[in-house]
């Protein structure tokens, strides 16, 4: 078999752990398959990179950052390299423009154009076990690019596409996915499998147990991805195309603490408003996410909506260089919220689930500030201090506890 497996920052957060990885490789390997590994950053190692970066320098260029932030992957790369050396297994570990990572130019949230997975194939030819330091690659220019926070689960399922795998592993620090993040509601229970659409959706809205853009990928070619813990030999759970016969109202409750809201007070209540007010954002590619508009009176408005945090300096800068245009008053923002969603792909055709979510935070006196809705989501904004007891109280309420 061809398998590609991904180990994350805490897999291989030392030296013990980064053996416990390669023997686990390994295993594999003496089984008689190719195995490709591709590596996140130790620990908390991309975090002390942007730490580093602001000592010297507040507003480095995302071309500069991404070099320095490559580096992180490609101090495990060879770490786990040369722990499988150790072992008398061969090896070779490459970077992400050595592996063929092709990406666009977006620095710091790269998208992934093409791989070209000769060299990758030719070691696996040479019966070796290659290692991919994951979250980068490299654009046209021939310069280092990365994929985003948490963006090595993409560069597994790229790879995993691009060479045809078998089967695609996603090593991480909990056994699973879960219906909601177990470090939150320790009695949370691990799902033996989740569609596709239910998965992009709560790592989307949240769950960071798997990067998105990762998710999307495996549906578009259909990669079958299995999620469990590197320090267990425990079955994990499988992201896969659905055959459920009956969905599940709920499946999983995520919480998203990159989110701040921003109100713009009294605008011209007229045709294009909003469209004026959303076009600015969008030139300078701001996410805009939940929007509430207030009914209007004597010609005037209220128009709130969220943005993730990151943007929040551009979305309000903007905003205030353009205020006359819209006739609005002042701009309003707080960073003290949070997101809190239910994801499940049954709930389009279930009446009242959105009654039982808002019950569940009505008995705990929380309140909601903005809610909206799709055909398998429901997510509401609450203040960040209380978002934590609203995932509790929700996954309660739907008993996903110890399922
Ligand atoms: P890695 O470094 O292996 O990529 P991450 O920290 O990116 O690991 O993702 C794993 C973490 O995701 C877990 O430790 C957990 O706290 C968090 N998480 C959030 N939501 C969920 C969920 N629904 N199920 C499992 N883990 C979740
Ligand atoms: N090291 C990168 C990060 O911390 C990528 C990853 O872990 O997937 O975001
Ligand atoms: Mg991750």
């Amino acid at each position: 078999m061809l398998i590609v497996q991904k180990y994350g920052g805490t897999s291989v957060a030392n030296a013990e752990r980064v053996f416990n990885v390669a023997k686990r490789v390994k295993s594999y390997y003496d089984e008689g398959n190719s195995v490709i590994v591709v590596v996140s950053a130790q620990g908390d190692t991309t975090d002390d990179l942007i730490e580093k970066a602001k000592e010297i320098n507040d507003k480095p260029s995302k071309r500069e950052m991404d070099v320095l932030l490559s580096t992180g992957e490609q101090i495990s790369m060879s770490l786990l390299a040369m722990a499988l050396e150790k072992l008398g297994a061969p090896v070779i570990s490459l970077t992400g423009w050595q592996a063929g990572m092709l990406t666009n130019s977006n620095h710091g949230n790269a998208r992934i154009k093409k791989i070209d997975s000769e060299r990758i194939l030719r070691e696996l030819d040479q019966s070796k076990i290659v290692i991919v330091a994951g979250f980068q690659g490299i654009n046209k220019y021939d310069d280092i690019t990365t994929l985003g926070r948490g963006g090595s689960d993409t560069s597994a399922v790229a790879l995993a596409a691009a060479v045809g795998a078998d089967l695609c592993q996603i090593y991480t620090d909990v056994r699973g996915v879960f219906t909601t993040d177990p470090r939150i509601v320790p009695n949370a229970s691990k799902l033996d499998d989740i569609s596709f659409d239910e998965m992009v959706e709560l790592a989307s809205l949240g769950a960071n147990v798997l990067h998105n853009r990762s998710v999307e990928l495996a549906k578009k070619f259909n990669i079958e991805l299995e999620v469990l813990s590197s320090l267990e030999y425990e079955r994990g759970t499988i992201v896969k195309g659905v055959k459920q016969v009956e969905k599940m109202l709920v499946r999983g409750v995520a919480r998203d603490n990159d989110v701040a809201r921003i109100t713009i007070k009294n605008l011209d209540d007229e045709p294009g408003a909003a469209f004026k007010l959303f076009s600015l954002l969008a030139k300078k590619n701001i996410n805009v996410d939940i929007i509430l508009q207030t009914l209007g009176s004597d010609g005037k408005q209220d128009i709130s909506f969220t943005v993730p945090e990151s943007s929040l300096e551009s979305a309000v800068e903007t905003l205030n260089d353009n205020l006359s245009e819209f006739g609005a008053e002042k701009i309003l923002f707080d960073k003290n919220v949070s997101k809190v969603s239910i994801v499940g792909a049954g709930m389009a055709s279930n009446p009242g689930v959105a009654a039982k979510m808002f019950e569940a935070l009505y008995s705990a006196n929380i309140n909601i500030l903005m809610i909206s809705t799709s055909e398998i989501k429901i997510s509401v904004l609450v203040e960040q201090s209380l978002a934590e007891a609203a995932v509790r109280e929700i996954h309660d309420k739907f008993g996903l506890a110890d399922l």
